[in-house]
């Protein structure tokens, strides 16, 4: 069974005591799985204190966020390297600590627009950085999910075909892809034959919507998306990913592009997300079982 959850920015953009303690009791009221926890700083993460309000909650955790122009990985450039090793080694040790499954997000690359295209050394380096990752990972037994962008966020994966080749490259059981409807929407020519060809390559998903806002109110074939889920037999998580200018400020609000409010109420679209994310589960599976239900006597 996939473990759903929700990304933590749905509730607040920060992560103090406050915030920590609203976000996890309301997603956990909610009734998802796991919270998505997204820091741009980890020195910022009370690992005690988010221990002690997931226990609580009784729910799960995982991690995403983005490298960044001096921790960027593919520029080929040793310094940046090292300190995104270092910065990636230091999510994999909150991982841990805080019993989290996965750790995703554009962990590849730096999070930015880029003005030149990436490199064949530049994918070299970072391969290499994330095999050395993939091992800690693997001793571990934490899942890093290599996130698929949109070109604009991105110059090294753009697409589910890319991801799968970067994971074959890198070669461990657990660096994986992570693909993201929004993002796909921009750059697949089929949404649905790209997540059954990535199959068991595919290790996070994140769910949302053309504009990121609610579930089922933007343009993407949702229904094709689950139905692909569900064909290429995932079983890992389903996240929640939505924006708005309500909770988000800067700088993620500059980098996203996030201009206008998709939403006002949290509450509200975390439980239309949830209803609605178990329903086309659930319409995949039953679609599934249309053969068998359909022999003649
Ligand atoms: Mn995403």
């Amino acid at each position: 069974m996939n473990k759903l959850g929700m990304h933590a920015f749905v509730w607040t953009a920060g992560w103090t005591h406050n915030d920590c303690a609203h976000a996890i009791a309301k997603t956990a009221e909610v009734g998802f799985d796991i919270i998505e926890a997204s820091t741009l700083d980890l020195d910022a993460m009370d690992v005690p204190y988010t221990q002690q309000q997931l226990e609580k909650a009784g729910i799960g955790i995982t991690f995403s966020f983005g490298l960044d122009a001096e921790t960027d990985i593919s520029a080929n450039d040793r310094e940046k390297e090292k300190r995104g090793e270092v910065r990636l080694l230091k999510a994999l040790g909150l991982a841990r600590d805080l019993g989290a499954s996965h750790i995703c997000g554009i962990l590849e690359s730096a999070f930015q627009k880029y003005t030149v295209p990436t490199t064949a050394e530049g994918v070299k380096r970072s391969v290499e950085v994330l095999q050395r990752v993939g091992e800690v990972a693997a001793r571990n037994n934490i899942v890093v999910g290599l996130e698929v962008v949109n070109r604009y966020e991105s110059n090294v994966l753009n697409t589910a075909s890319q991801a799968v080749e970067m994971c074959k490259r890198i070669g461990s059981s657990h660096v994986k892809a992570h693909l993201d409807v929004y993002h796909m929407n921009i750059e697949e020519s089929d949404i649905g034959q790209a997540i059954i060809a990535t199959g068991d390559y595919l290790g996070y998903f994140h769910t949302g919507d053309s504009h990121r806002g609610y579930m089922g109110s933007g343009s993407i074939d949702l229904a094709g998306v689950f139905r692909a889920l569900v064909k290429a037999n995932y079983q890992g998580p389903i996240t929640f990913e939505s924006f708005s200018s309500r909770v988000v400020g800067q700088p993620l609000q500059g980098i996203l592009g996030i201009w206008r409010n998709l939403w006002e109420d949290s509450q509200d679209l975390a439980s239309h997300a949830l209803m609605y994310t178990k329903a086309q589960l659930k319409a995949a599976h039953e679609a599934e079982k249309q053969a068998e239900r359909s022999r003649l006597p």
